[in-house]
């Protein structure tokens, strides 16, 4: 699975590593700066409920 994130739309709410802290990573400003992430099987499902978390919906999941 692979995910883009818009990161110029992030506003800092940091649901996203609120849920999934091993997936999505935030600066030191907690604003999501990473674009796009290749995630690893065992942590898919994570990954997928973080995005789901993320209020502006700027975290797109591409399945394989
Ligand atoms: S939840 Fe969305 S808006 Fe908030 S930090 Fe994560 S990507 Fe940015």
């Amino acid at each position: 699975m692979k995910i883009k994130i818009e990161v110029e739309r992030c506003v800092g709410h940091a649901r996203c590593a609120a849920v999934a802290p091993e997936v999505f990573s935030l600066d030191d400003n907690g604003f999501n700066t990473t674009e796009k992430i290749t995630v690893p099987e065992a942590l898919e499902e994570k990954a997928a409920r973080g995005a789901r978390a993320c209020p502006e919906m700027i975290i797109l999941v591409e399945e394989d």
